[in-house]
Formats: C-alpha cells, structure tokens, sequence
C-alpha cells in the first residue's frame, strides 16, 4: 500500500527536520506533490490497509504499555478525519503497508488508528 504523498506529509517532514525553508524544495521535489491536492483524511484513509495488525507489544516495559493504554490508543480510529497518519507525532513506517511509531505512545502504530494525544499538523 503506497502511503500518499500529501501536503500534510509533506508539513510535517518539514517540521520534524525543522527546516522548512532550507529543505522545502528538494522534499516537494522528491513528494513528486502538487500543494493544491485534495487533503480529505477519508479519502486518504482508503489508501491504507484496515487489516494490518500493530498490536505486538513484545519488549515494551511496563511504564511504556501503561502509556498506551492510558491515551486510549486503538487500531482504527473512531473518527471520520482524525488518524494517527494525519497526527503530527506519526512517524512514517520504513516500508509503506507496516506499522508506523509515535513519538508519544510507544510500539506498533497502525496508520488508520487513534489516541487521544492526536495532534493537528499546522498548516
Ligand atoms: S499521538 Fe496518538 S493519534 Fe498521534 S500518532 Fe501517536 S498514537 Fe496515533
């Protein structure tokens, strides 16, 4: 499953290297993006795979499950426009179709799922 290359994604590429004016260019080069497309998280969260199970916790300590479960963090999101893959502290899976990571509830992340420390990407 190809991730899309969206003009969130590219925001928050941008954010997390914290370089945005340095690095816009070559990142919408390598995007291959257009800025003006269509940014509907529903029509984005049909790009990836429901099925794709990111439950295995194995190895995360106690303290980390703790955080997991305490941000409510499920595998596919109740809401419409609210995903892990549109919340700024998803970290991309190395290989499109995986989990991905967070930078605040540790383990597996399923792109199509939730928390409650959701966080708006700006812009
Ligand atoms: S903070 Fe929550 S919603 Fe955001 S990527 Fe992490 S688990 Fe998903």
């Amino acid at each position: 499953v190809n991730r899309p290359c969206t003009r969130r994604r590219f925001v928050v590429r941008a954010l997390k290297l914290g370089a945005v004016a340095a690095l816009g260019a070559p990142l919408l080069a390598r995007c291959g993006m257009d800025l003006g497309e269509d940014d509907d998280p529903r029509a984005q969260a049909e790009q990836y795979d429901a099925d794709l199970r990111c439950t295995d916790t194995t190895g995360l300590l106690e303290a980390e499950l703790k955080v997991r479960v305490e941000n409510n963090y499920v595998q596919i999101s109740p809401h419409e426009e609210h995903y892990c893959f549109n919340c700024l502290n998803f970290e991309e899976p190395a290989e499109p179709g995986t989990c991905g990571a967070c930078d605040v509830v540790p383990g597996p992340i399923q792109p199509l799922g939730w928390c409650e420390a959701w966080l708006e990407i700006p812009g």
